[in-house]
């Protein structure tokens, strides 16, 4: 159990529909002991693509699995489950998957995300969360491009009793950024959330305006932004690793904030995400509420994935 254990339920509740759809006919196959033949392992692989563990890690989860039956470490099915979440966990280890800490408060979260992915439900989760962990949080309102996108954050301000400094909309975002490193330091906060604008920008123009974001909370915190979380929907797949592609291309992603990881059967996506982008995942969204939240732990992850 790493050291933000305690999820297990959390992700339990985030894998309830990947549970139905891929461990329960995964577990129908190795309660029935027989040999490991090649009809049960492309059962195996249909299973973990229709999951979303994506074409890659399918392959070489399979792999793995092939080379230890061939070796004659598995010869039965009722190996494989305890296989394979040896294999998962190996596979989603990582050393950070905590929030990169400034070594002095406050801390600078950047996120950003394509509208609709749940970024501002996953900004009041992440400071819900951060607030529980006994931090003193404050919102930056910067996707100045919505008025509802103010609107929203600021309600979630209001619910969660956390500062929020937002402009008018149409501000420069900047401006806005500007104001709210003062207003962080003045008030001792450790921990800055800072919302960009969603739309679905030309490399160039997200670059330009994610760099001067970054520029301004640089000159006034040193190191910030310290975090820089892009939020992905889980329940779109593979199409969530294009656009992390596109933000990665742009910026320094440093975490990813898996949302509505409950909405879809496809949670093997979180492995597909670790091969593809090696981008930790940091958090998951689990629902809709500011507490449906859980900070990624692969131990835990897995074993929501297998366990009742
Ligand atoms: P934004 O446009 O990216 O800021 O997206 P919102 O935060 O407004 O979220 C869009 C919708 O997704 C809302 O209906 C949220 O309640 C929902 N949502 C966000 N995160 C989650 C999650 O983890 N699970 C579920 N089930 N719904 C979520």
């Amino acid at each position: 159990m790493g050291l933000f254990g305690g999820f297990l339920e959390k992700f339990k509740q985030g894998l309830a529909k990947t549970k139905e759809v891929f461990t329960a006919p995964l577990k129908k196959i190795f309660s029935v002991f027989r040999k490991l033949d090649e009809a049960t392992l492309a059962e195996i692989e249909e299973a973990l693509i229709i999951a979303d563990f994506g074409v890659d890690a399918t392959d070489k989860i399979m792999n793995a699995l092939r080379v230890a039956y061939k070796k004659g470490e598995i010869e039965t099915t009722d190996k494989v489950l305890e296989f394979l979440k040896k294999d998962l966990k190996k596979r989603l280890v990582e050393k950070g998957n905590d929030v990169l800490w400034a070594p002095q408060p406050p801390t600078v979260i950047l996120v950003c995300g394509v509208n609709g992915v749940g970024k501002t439900t996953s900004i009041s989760k992440l400071a819900n969360q951060l607030k529980k962990e006994g931090k003193k949080v404050m919102l930056c309102a910067s996707d100045t491009f919505r008025a509802a996108a103010v609107e929203q954050l600021s309600e979630w301000a209001r619910r969660l009793d956390v500062e929020i400094i937002k402009h008018k909309m149409g501000a420069d975002p900047a401006a806005v950024v500007y104001d709210a490193t003062d207003a962080a330091i003045a008030r001792k906060a450790d921990a800055l959330i800072i919302d960009t604008a969603g739309r679905l920008q030309t490399k160039e123009n997200l670059m330009k305006e994610l760099t001067k974001i970054r520029n301004v909370a640089a000159k006034k915190i040193p190191g910030a932004p310290h975090e820089v979380l892009l939020v992905l929907d889980a329940t779109t797949g593979q199409n969530a690793i294009s656009q992390a592609e596109h933000f990665k291309a742009a910026t320094n992603v440093t975490g990813i904030f898996l949302a509505k990881l409950d909405g879809t059967a496809k949670g093997g996506i979180v492995v597909a995400i670790k091969d593809k982008l090696d981008i930790p995942v940091k958090f998951v969204g689990t629902g809709e509420t500011p507490d449906d939240v859980a900070r990624f732990n692969a131990e835990e992850f897995v074993d929501a994935l297998f366990e009742e």
